[in-house]
């Protein structure tokens, strides 16, 4: 937002969407299973402090983040709750911050927990963990051995409180189901035996957004989803589909639109040359904005490397399935040559009324899309005013606090 209130970017954030899909989440929940919310990577890119307040304010009381940071601005954001973290503190200060805003901890390894054993200790605080068990994603956590040994250093300490056992699954949306039974077995009988030498974890989960959805039966005590409540499904074989809605918007204004003739080359290297006479916006986002970005995974088996070859020549020919498109007044348009660090051009009809100033709607992967850009939280439809600041905060702080 500049000084006299104008934005040329900025994301919409529909607070009913959001709604709605956690309400679709808890509709697949058995009876007595907790909700942890992922939101994680700025609530998937949807502004963190606002969707955990959001899902608060439905009931939602467990939190899941990846680093301390991400915790600590929960936290200092206001938000109440449970905040688990989901990777290792390796530090005695970090660990301190995070017992003096009752953060969750996770303990992945023996070290960890010596280190939570110490500090609790020498600080007199509560430490709540959740013990995280690896069998098969091969990221963090402990085996069966780790694991009562573990059990057995912390019971020596009445400051620690063993809240959660979990494990995260490597392929839940894969067609082959026998890996992931594989892991859902070893995490049971690590369970079971903890259980054998007396030590009893209230909340024992395993199941992310494609777990909850292809096994049922993996629910547990509760499940930890992120991907779903950001309105998607995981990418791969999902049985059991829900009626999501997304509810980010990526949106810009046009700051420039030109009639260019027929033949006229569009941009760095003239990758593009004008087929008929046209009107070419710029508009303000590039890939610095995350535009155009595609993540760049080795291919995952023949098909998948196939499909990405195919992909590539397809797009080589301008095929117009696979052209990037923005949307304008509820049309469709291509983005044309190659999408600058900071801008990108589209074609536009050359007959079309485009004023400077109007507003498009930009395809910005939300994982992507920079964290310090603006949202806004919209109900029913009605975008609050982008030179309206109270708007803004308007939905989460008014609804928060009811
Ligand atoms: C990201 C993450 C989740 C959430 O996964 P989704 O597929 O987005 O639901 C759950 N658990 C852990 C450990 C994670 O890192």
């Amino acid at each position: 937002m500049t000084a006299d209130g104008w934005a040329d970017k900025w994301i919409e954030i529909d607070v009913d969407d959001i709604r709605w899909n956690l309400e679709q989440v808890r509709s697949c929940l058995q009876e007595g299973v907790r909700l942890i919310a992922v939101v994680k990577a700025n609530a998937y890119g949807h502004g963190a402090p606002e969707v955990a307040r959001i899902l608060y304010q439905q009931g939602v009381d467990f939190f899941a983040v990846s680093y301390l940071k991400e915790a600590l601005a929960l936290r200092h954001s206001g938000l109440r709750g449970s905040i688990l973290l989901l990777t290792p503190l390796i530090t005695e200060d970090q660990v301190q911050e995070a017992l003096e805003n009752h953060i969750t901890l996770s303990i992945t390894s023996l070290p960890e927990a010596e280190l939570i054993d110490k500090v609790s200790r020498l600080s007199k605080r509560i430490a709540t963990v959740h013990l995280k068990v690896d069998t098969g994603l091969g990221r963090f956590g402990m085996d069966l051995e780790q694991a009562l040994q573990c059990c057995e250093a912390l019971n020596r300490n009445s400051n620690i409180y063993i809240e959660g056992i979990y494990t995260h699954m490597a392929e839940g949306a894969a067609r082959n189901t026998r890996y992931t039974l594989n892991q859902f077995k070893r995490f049971r009988e690590v369970i079971n035996q903890l259980q054998d030498r007396g030590y009893h974890i209230p909340i024992c989960h395993c199941a992310n957004s494609a777990v909850l959805l292809n096994y049922p039966h993996m629910q547990l005590d509760a499940v930890r989803v992120g991907t779903l409540l950001s309105g998607q499904h995981p990418v791969g074989k999902i049985s059991h589909r829900l009626e999501l809605r997304d509810p980010y918007r990526f949106k810009c204004r046009i700051i420039s639109v030109r009639n260019l003739k027929k033949g006229s080359y569009l941009g760095y290297n003239r990758t593009y040359r004008l087929k008929h006479a046209a009107k070419v916006a710029v508009l303000p986002v590039g890939y610095h904005d995350g535009l155009a970005l595609a993540v760049d995974n080795r291919p995952s088996g023949l098909v998948d490397l196939l499909k990405v070859l195919a992909k590539t020549v397809l797009n080589y020919f301008h095929f117009p399935r696979l052209q990037m498109k923005v949307s304008y007044k509820g049309h469709l348009y291509p983005v044309r040559g190659k999408v600058f660090m900071q801008m990108c051009l589209v074609e536009l009809p050359v007959d079309l009324e485009v004023q400077v100033g109007d507003e498009v709607e930009v395809p910005i992967r939300k994982t992507l899309a920079l964290g310090s850009l603006m949202r806004l939280y919209v109900r029913e439809g009605k975008a609050g005013k982008v030179d309206n600041d109270q708007y803004v905060s308007y939905v989460v702080e008014e609804e928060f606090n009811e």
